[in-house]
């Protein structure tokens, strides 16, 4: 199949309420032209209701929804251009695949030699060739989802809206077509906004995502921003595994329970506040655990920032890597993760044994409770 002309998408105080439930919550988003933009959200969040939205299923009680520079609000489904992908497939199960397939092209009047080369396209393209006239009952769970895909590509959409759409499949197959979907979506090059509750999946495939929480946007980032700068303590809670710490400022210095802190500013929360508290926020995999005088013979004192003394809790093997559970002097507990190598399992410290936290500065975040968004 070619490539598409992507459009991007302007999302503009777009609110939806069903009674007194805000779906939808005054939401601002831009989608980039043929951008992999994933919503990641708890369910309930109001993920569902905005690709509905952009679908054109759902009419917002306001705002504005443009595709390029064409306001579609008030523009049927059918008319918008668009191809969808649900959870559950939707398939016709009386049809065979190429008439699944070419459904579309039908409602399209598309002429039948030409929607014939199509879906044998399409097919080609989800890797489903010569499969056309097999019946979708024949078909396993992800076939019957690469079928979904090629429906909904098959008229060379601008955009392309999934919601879950590999939820219903084990995991080795969901992480394979979590690569597989990417790769299609690099080759056609469509605006794509992908809707899944699981937030490994969203740092897998996406180019940004957009996380939303009560029909509220809390952050739009890359990957990469949204775990190491979390917004907020939704965002750093939700993605990926944290702890946090309370810590306060004073005399342009942060601190937890008199222990110096050293940290990178995160959004909304300057190095350098005069006053005022925030989370500090710890990845697992980069706190470090020593026992004390392994601590000291790195050349640590114990005045030292970014130390925190603790006894071990819980400790965690998980095959690949292991975690450490510690609790800190007031009972509040960090993790710490570390490879599983040989060396290192010999050297874990038992429950009990006191030990000191460590991390470097520019992997303590400092995290607002209300962020930006
Ligand atoms: P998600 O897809 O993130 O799980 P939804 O968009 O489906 O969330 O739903 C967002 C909120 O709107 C939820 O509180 C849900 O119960 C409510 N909701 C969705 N659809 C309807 C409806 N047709 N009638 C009443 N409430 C609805
Ligand atoms: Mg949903």
């Amino acid at each position: 199949m070619s490539r598409t002309s992507a459009v991007p998408i302007t999302i503009r105080q777009v609110a939806k309420a069903y009674g007194r439930v805000a779906a939808l919550d005054c939401v601002d988003l831009d989608v980039r032209s043929g951008e992999f933009l994933t919503l990641l959200g708890p369910s309930g969040s109001g993920k569902t209701t905005l690709l509905m939205v952009l679908a054109g299923f759902i009419r917002p009680d306001q705002g504005s929804l443009l595709f390029g520079n064409q306001e579609v609000v008030r523009l049927a489904p059918h008319k918008r251009d668009i191809g969808m992908v649900f959870q559950n497939y939707a398939l016709f199960p009386h049809l065979d695949v190429a008439a699944n397939i070419a459904y579309p092209l039908k409602l399209r009047k598309v002429p039948a030699a030409e929607a014939a080369q199509r879906v044998e396209r399409a097919l080609e393209t989800v890797r489903l060739a010569g499969l056309g006239r097999r019946r979708v009952h024949e078909l396993s769970g992800g076939q019957r989802q690469r079928v979904a895909l090629a429906r909904a590509i098959v008229f060379e959409p601008r955009i392309l809206l999934m919601d879950e759409p590999l939820s219903a499949l084990d995991k080795q197959l969901r992480e394979s077509m979590q690569i597989e979907l990417r790769h299609l979506h690099d080759e056609l090059g469509m605006t794509t906004v992908y809707v899944t509750h699981d937030q490994r999946e969203a740092l897998t495939m996406s180019d940004r995502v957009a996380v939303i929480a009560s029909g509220r946007l809390m952050q739009v980032d890359t990957p990469r921003a949204l775990y190491d700068r979390p917004a907020n303590r939704f965002v750093a809670e939700f993605i990926g595994e944290s702890s946090l710490l309370p810590v306060q400022a004073a005399a342009g210095a942060w601190s937890w329970q008199g222990h110096g802190i050293e940290i990178t500013p995160g959004p909304g929360v300057s190095a350098s506040a005069p006053a005022g508290k925030a989370w500090l926020m710890l990845r697992p995999e980069r706190v470090r655990v020593s026992r004390p005088a392994e601590a000291l013979a790195q050349g640590g004192g114990p005045a030292q920032t970014n130390r925190l003394p603790a006894r071990v809790g819980d400790v965690i093997y998980q095959g690949d890597t292991f975690l450490v559970q510690a609790v800190l002097e007031d009972g509040s507990r960090v993790s710490a993760r570390g490879i599983a190598s040989a060396g290192a399992l010999e050297r874990i410290p038992q429950r009990g044994e006191p030990v000191t936290l460590h991390f470097d500065a520019g992997d303590a975040v400092l995290v607002p409770e209300e962020g930006p968004g």
